[in-house]
């Protein structure tokens, strides 16, 4: 057994013997930390399932998508580092796709970043304005996509949640709920900041609700984060997946775009998720830091996809 005078070397070599000699991992990594979609994944296998959980296609990607990486492959300055903000053809698209979506001039040199899907934006952005140890909080909205609260902790963050919560009068045994009866209550939202929140994620449209969040909510979730000085990390990674409703960026509401960084993933938009490129689009003092932390996590993403992708969107 242990002592009380036991040093942290010693505790850790005790724990390594009880593993028999082997190293022992941070306790978020141990054992059998299987993520949501490897289980279900295997679940769904198990069983001969149709399975709906990761949205894997049965079908192809559009052959010019698929195309196009081919040719950026075929080129033969495609297959080295590309800069740490992204290849310069996916920027100008990003670019130009964000001026027309978020109705502002963006530059591709200072108010882009691409990342390794949206989840490496995602942790990139939390990574550059987190510290480790202050006890920052993170405002996470429930249910929510699964890779936020690792992330966060993994940024030194504090998940703190508030519900989406159903508020109907249709009774649901007899009745469609509508993912926009899920609500969110700005008073509730607003009881859970405190003078420690730094950020607020706000998933739209929303996974895995499908919820659209509508222009009245984002107002009101904006005055928040206004009154409280918070960045918003805007996850429209779904931007099209509206069915009919208007899909509005909180980016695009007064005083927002100064402090939100909006995430999109060229998986999602091509439905070509094993490629890994997604994208981080704000302004320049909040794009920065997010590409600091990106260049010290993966450097760079890859270069001939980011090329393929470039191509995809210039036809698009
Ligand atoms: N955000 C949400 C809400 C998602 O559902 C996903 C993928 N399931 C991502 C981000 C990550 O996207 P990417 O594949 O571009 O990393």
């Amino acid at each position: 057994s242990m002592s009380s005078t036991a040093t942290p070397a010693d505790k850790r070599a005790a724990a390594d013997a009880v593993r028999g000699g082997v190293p022992t991992p941070s306790p978020h990594y141990a054992a059998a930390g299987l993520d949501v979609w490897t289980m279900m994944n295997q679940v769904a296998a198990s069983v001969d399932a149709v399975n709906l959980g990761q949205g894997f296609m049965g079908f192809a990607p559009k052959s010019f998508i698929t195309r196009a990486a081919q040719e950026a492959l075929d080129e033969s300055s495609h297959h080295q580092y590309a800069p740490p903000r992204g290849r310069p053809a996916l920027l100008a698209q990003v670019a130009a796709r964000f001026s027309r979506l978020l109705g502002r001039d963006i530059s591709p040199a200072s108010e882009v970043s691409v990342h390794a899907g949206a989840n490496e934006a995602l942790l990139s952005a939390f990574t550059a304005f987190l510290e480790h140890g202050k006890g920052q909080e993170v405002i996470l909205i429930e249910p929510a996509f699964d890779q936020y609260t690792p992330n966060v902790i993994m940024a030194g963050g504090r998940p703190v949640y508030v519900p989406l919560r159903v508020c109907t009068s249709k009774d649901p045994a007899k009745e469609v709920i509508s993912s926009s009866d899920w609500k969110l209550d700005s008073a509730e939202l607003e009881a859970a900041i405190s003078s420690n929140t730094r950020i607020l994620v706000l998933n739209t449209p929303h996974n895995p609700v499908g919820k659209v969040f509508a222009r009245g909510e984002l107002e009101e979730i904006a005055a928040i984060a206004k009154r409280h000085n918070l960045l918003v990390v805007a996850d429209e990674v779904y931007e099209h997946l509206t069915y009919g409703v208007e899909h509005v960026s909180i980016a695009t509401l007064p005083g927002m775009w100064e402090r939100t960084i909006t995430v999109g993933s060229a998986g999602k938009l091509f439905g070509v998720t094993g490629w890994r490129v997604g994208w981080a689009v704000g302004p320049a003092a909040l794009i920065g830091p997010t590409l600091a932390a990106h260049t010290r996590i993966v450097f760079t993403s890859n270069t001939p996809l980011q090329e393929g992708i470039a191509k995809a969107l210039s036809l698009a």
